[in-house]
């Protein structure tokens, strides 16, 4: 790639695909229309090819033929995807990592079982500015088990001990990377100073689980959940995963007394005796079908490297925020996410008076797919195994002149129930 480059001109992005490593990876994803911008793989990862593949396989060959004799299979499914997420994604040794349930489901359970292990201490620490579902599941949990939340100021260590100083706190729950701004947070840095206050921690990685190097083991973190279906692309629905620390494992007790984490579960005997291990964390019948589908997403993934992943995710964030600077600033747009590339994730928010109708533009006239986040943001989101530069280039430039010809203007400003 020159040295001496111009962001705004096209070639530079084309440059920079031509040398790309990861730029072959793309060719493995169904691609309907070339032409369509797809700036949202961080709400939704595009359909890997060997996905629809592997569907069908376990459609017919494993359930319709297979039957129920699939299940002597299928059983281990959930630890066994769990254990290679761990390995290729998470930094998580084998026998605490399964995927199974949604993401929602796993915060309250592993929330919960980490304020039963901590009874006599009254205080959550939560971010006001998380994702909806965690504030909610943790408001629902504060209320019904007597706890208060306390708010922090900013995802920062500082605020994290300080709001941890009076030695109240049962858990801290943050998000890696903030779904908005896309802020990185210092995981190990805030682990550790949750640990020194004697608090637990749960960290949500649906934001950087694929895209932005963890290593949860090594960090000390206690327990954490993701969803698979933005970075890891395993498609809509597709169950997410949980990561109980194995020292944990022996002191939580997991809240859901289901079927499948009973020691000898086809015994079914008369009362629950909870398997060791990260098993005795399952509740009840995993998605096969959604398994099949992580576990090629993952596979996508364990070959790209995550750091080779990373690199690429720096690199296209950098260029976008090139473009923002030379296009975006002069029409009144804010930039929201920081221009140090160690404290971002994969994604760029801008800020714009007219977001919502623009990011209705360019979808309806512009094929560019971003998402509108109220009140006033659009996220630009990145997934390097399938976002070209030159694609991120083109979805920055429609942006841009959808502003600048002010064709916003013609479009209606109600909102439909999904943004
Ligand atoms: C995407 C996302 C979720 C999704 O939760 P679901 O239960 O899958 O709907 C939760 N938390 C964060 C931070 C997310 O980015």
């Amino acid at each position: 790639v020159p040295g001496d480059h111009d962001p705004t001109d096209r070639a530079y992005a084309e440059a920079l695909d031509a040398a790309d490593p990861l730029a072959s990876f793309r060719d493995e994803f169904v691609i309907a229309d070339d032409d369509v911008c797809y700036l949202d793989g961080n709400s939704l990862g595009r359909l890997p090819k060997a996905t629809e593949e592997a569907l069908r396989r376990v459609v017919s060959e494993e359930w319709g033929t297979g039957l129920v004799r699939g299940w002597s299979r299928w059983i281990d499914r959930p630890a066994q995807v769990g254990d290679r997420l761990g390995r290729a994604v998470l930094g998580a040794g084998p026998g605490q990592v399964l995927v199974a349930d949604s993401t929602t489901v796993n915060l309250y359970r592993l929330a919960a079982a980490a304020l039963d292990a901590r009874p006599d201490r009254g205080a959550i620490v939560a971010d006001p500015a998380d994702f909806p579902t965690d504030r909610y599941v943790l408001q629902g949990l504060a209320a019904e088990r007597g706890r208060r939340l306390r708010r922090l100021r900013a995802v920062r260590t500082d605020a994290v001990a300080r709001a941890c100083a009076p030695g109240d706190v049962a858990l801290v729950c943050l998000s890696h990377v903030d779904f908005r701004t896309a802020a990185l947070a210092p995981l190990a840095e805030i682990t550790a100073a949750a640990h020194a206050a004697g608090a637990l921690v749960l960290w949500d990685l649906s934001h950087s689980a694929g895209v932005v190097p963890v290593s949860l083991d090594a960090a000390g973190v206690d327990l954490a959940a993701g969803c698979t279906y933005k970075y890891l692309f395993s498609g809509p629905g597709a169950p997410a995963w949980v990561y109980v620390r194995a020292e944990q494992q022996r002191r939580l007790r997991a809240p859901v007394w289901g079927w499948f984490a009973q020691r000898d579960q086809f015994a079914m005997g008369g009362a629950f005796r909870r398997a060791d291990g990260v098993t005795g964390w399952l509740t009840g019948t995993p998605s096969v079908l959604g398994l099949a589908a992580v576990d090629e997403g993952i596979g996508l993934v364990e070959r790209a490297g995550v750091e080779a992943i990373r690199a690429k995710s720096v690199a296209l964030t950098e260029l976008v925020i090139a473009l923002f600077d030379a296009w975006l600033a002069p029409l009144g747009f804010e930039l929201m996410t920081t221009r140090l590339a160690a404290g971002r994730g994969s994604h760029v928010a801008v800020r714009h008076p007219e977001a919502w109708r623009l990011c209705r533009v360019l979808a309806e006239q512009d094929a560019v797919i971003a998402d509108f986040r109220p009140p006033d943001v659009v996220r630009l989101g990145f997934s390097p195994l399938t976002t070209r530069f030159a694609e991120a280039w083109t979805g920055a430039e429609r942006l841009r002149r959808a502003c600048a010809e002010r064709r916003y203007e013609r479009v209606e400003s109600v909102r439909p129930r999904v943004t």
